[in-house]
């Protein structure tokens, strides 16, 4: 029999009969190993266990700590759920099946959509068959074969997955578990060995879909659920699921009256009072920070003709994400859906010099993308929203200092706001524009304000614009998630399309280079974030009612007033709760309104002319003069001041 040769991740080789597989690979390393293997990778190919070794190959056996592992796991999950859902529903249609970020899920047709009990049901199927141990057996169908069997059971969507996906193939992948009578799906693959092998899965919720994610199509019911290699793990994500939506920014935004919605202006931020105080802080807050940074503040046009767009490229590659306008006279323009163009036309409005350099715009007015209203959400995915947008226009010699000073705002402002993050490097694309030299001495300049910076990051390969270099920003939340938020890009391109130039040392004209950053990134987005961080107990500094004063009875409204007024004066926002409720109600209706200092204001206090204070974590803090209250609240503001325990 023919032998291959097989090289392991640590350089290694064996000498194996051809036909031999990656579990039996496993096996004759150690019995461990084989008990832990999943999947594995062939060269750079991801396979099943049982995948047959033809030719000499690198292999790599996947565990549970492998990198792909969970994603694998996941996947093979969802296959669970379908055959669980076939078995229960005879009739029930298959979509797809795929890992996410935190789960995974399965789209079906269903005669009626599925109801918490169904979950039931189906978890506790899911159960059984993996209980049974019950093996994942990759089939080679002929591709007629395949298209007859689905049509047959009715699988239609199957049918079109399989004539789109494997024109001009004899063959194609199936998956059985068990037996073709149990579940078949149409998929490539890899899947854990058995069903024995899934531990801790939990289904959790239902929701509407579409064939291919497009509403002109089937609609599907979603079953979203998750799964991790123990229970352990299982439980501390299901409880961060708990967690997570308590401090939902769409539930708490609506509790402590920050904005709504109304399906007349969908995806787009009623912003109410507090909101709106809110709102003003981060964006003034956003100016202290910027204009001693040398930035200045344009405010340029909503709408544009269609000109602006074809010369951005924005008209030939991005026109369906905008709201086309048409002008009274028939000229075809669209609302802006980022600044940078605009920001071109402003450079290009006067000669520039290399002393004008970097010159460096800041823009917050709305802008607007025109995303499918399915995919609409809260503050986090809407079609209008503002950036704290900056564009700075420098020389190629100024790249690494100013990337360098911008560092060091996001990490001013991340401070601030007591926000863990780290930093992504992503460099040059597969595709890309401009010269291998121009990127290489880009990057360099990137990792090198990177070093200087102090600042931590990893390196994303390939994953840059196709115009530039990026350094991107994920903040990590109170209760461990990622938001991706700032953005620092360099752009070779935009500033050529848009003809810059500006008068160099050497007296000759040369093109800018654009350097597109954003620190917030968008403030609805931003302030989703902050409010999900904080769990709606913003520090005192953001808190849109920093004082509530509460008046114990209607004799003591007049000191409340007095107090109420001097606060006001010094610029610290306050409410006075002027209703005859028992004291009690009055502090736990602050405390609800996450209000972070209560003053108190009863006989004692209106005869000696203070204030009992009282904070919404630390409780009693005993009584003040009006005088000492602001001046200890004046510091806390000053200081930004992070509560300790963020919690909900
Ligand atoms: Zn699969
Ligand atoms: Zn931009």
């Amino acid at each position: 029999m023919n032998e291959i040769t097989v090289t392991l991740p640590d350089g290694s080789t064996r000498r194996v009969p051809a036909g031999t597989t990656p579990g039996a690979v496993a096996a004759a390393i150690s019995p461990r190993l084989a008990k832990a293997a999943l999947a594995a990778v062939v060269d750079d190919r991801s396979v099943d266990l049982s995948f047959p070794l033809t030719e000499d190959a690198r292999v790599r056996v996947v565990t549970p700590d492998s990198p792909e592992a969970l994603h694998v796991y996941r996947h093979s999950t969802a296959h669970l759920l379908a055959a669980a859902v076939t078995n229960l529903f005879p009739g029930a249609q298959c979509g797809i099946g795929p890992a996410t970020d935190d789960g995974f899920f399965y789209d079906f047709v269903v005669d009626r959509p599925f109801v918490p009990d169904d979950l039931d049901a189906i978890e506790k199927k899911m159960k059984e068959l993996a209980a049974q141990d019950l093996p994942y057996e990759r089939q080679m169908w002929s591709r007629d074969e395949a298209v007859r069997f689905f049509a047959e059971h009715g699988e239609l969507l199957k049918v079109q997955l399989i004539e789109e996906k494997t024109a001009g193939q004899p063959d194609v992948s199936c998956y059985t578990i068990k037996d073709r009578d149990t579940f078949v799906d149409f998929c490539v693959g890899p899947h854990v060995p058995s069903s024995g092998r899934l531990k801790a899965f939990k289904l959790l919720s239902t929701s509407n879909a579409y064939w291919k994610g497009d509403a002109n199509n089937q609609p599907m019911q979603r079953i979203y659920g998750t799964a991790f290699f123990s229970d352990k793990e299982l439980q501390a994500h299901l409880q961060r699921i708990e967690e997570a939506k308590k401090r939902d920014h769409r539930k708490v935004g609506k509790d402590v009256g920050l904005f709504t919605f109304h399906p007349w202006a969908p995806g787009a931020t009623f912003w109410l009072d507090k909101g709106t105080t809110l709102y003003n802080t981060l964006a003034n807050y956003m100016r202290e920070v910027l204009f001693p940074a040398g930035y200045v503040e344009l405010k340029t046009p909503l709408i544009y003709n269609k000109a602006l767009w074809e010369t951005s490229g924005h008209w030939q590659h991005y026109r369906e994400n905008m709201f086309l306008v048409s002008g009274r006279d028939g000229e075809e323009m669209a609302m802006k859906a980022m600044n940078c163009p605009g920001h071109m036309l402003v450079f290009g409005s006067e000669m520039r010099s290399y002393k004008d350099l970097p010159l460096r715009f800041h823009e917050q007015t709305p802008l607007h993308r025109n995303e499918a209203s399915g995919v609409l959400t809260g503050l986090t995915r809407v079609r209008q929203f503002s950036q704290d947008d900056a564009h700075c226009f420098v020389t190629d010699a100024q790249i690494a200092s100013e990337v360098g000073a911008l560092l060091r705002l996001v990490q001013r402002v991340y401070g601030d706001f007591g926000l863990a993050y780290e930093a992504k490097l992503s460099t040059r694309p597969a595709e890309f524009l401009g010269e291998i030299a121009t990127w290489d001495h880009a990057e360099t300049a990137l990792k090198q304000a990177l070093e200087a910076a102090g600042q931590p990051y990893t390196i994303n390969e390939g994953d840059g614009a196709f115009y530039g270099p990026k350094i991107d920003f994920d903040i990590t939340d109170a209760i461990g998630r990622k938001w991706q938020c700032a953005t620092i890009q360099l752009d070779y391109e935009m500033p050529q399309r848009f003809g810059l130039k500006y008068v160099g040392a050497d007296n000759t004209e040369h093109c800018p280079i654009v350097i597109h950053r954003a620190i917030f990134g968008s403030f609805e987005r931003f302030i989703a974030l902050l409010i999900e961080h904080y769990a709606g107990a913003f520090p005192l500094w953001l808190a849109p009612v920093q004082v509530a004063i509460l008046p114990i009875a209607d004799r003591h409204l007049p000191q409340a007033q007095a107090v109420q007024a001097r606060l006001a004066a010094t610029g610290l926002r306050v409410q006075l709760d002027e209703r005859q409720e028992k004291i009690g109600y009055k502090i736990r209706e602050a405390q609800l309104q996450k209000i972070p200092y209560m003053l108190i204001v009863g006989d004692r206090e209106a005869a000696e002319g203070t204030v009992a204070v009282r904070h919404r974590v630390s409780g009693d803090l005993g009584s003040r003069t009006v005088e000492e209250f602001i001046s200890a609240a004046s510091t806390e503001i000053r200081d930004k001041k992070v509560p300790e325990a963020v919690s909900a």
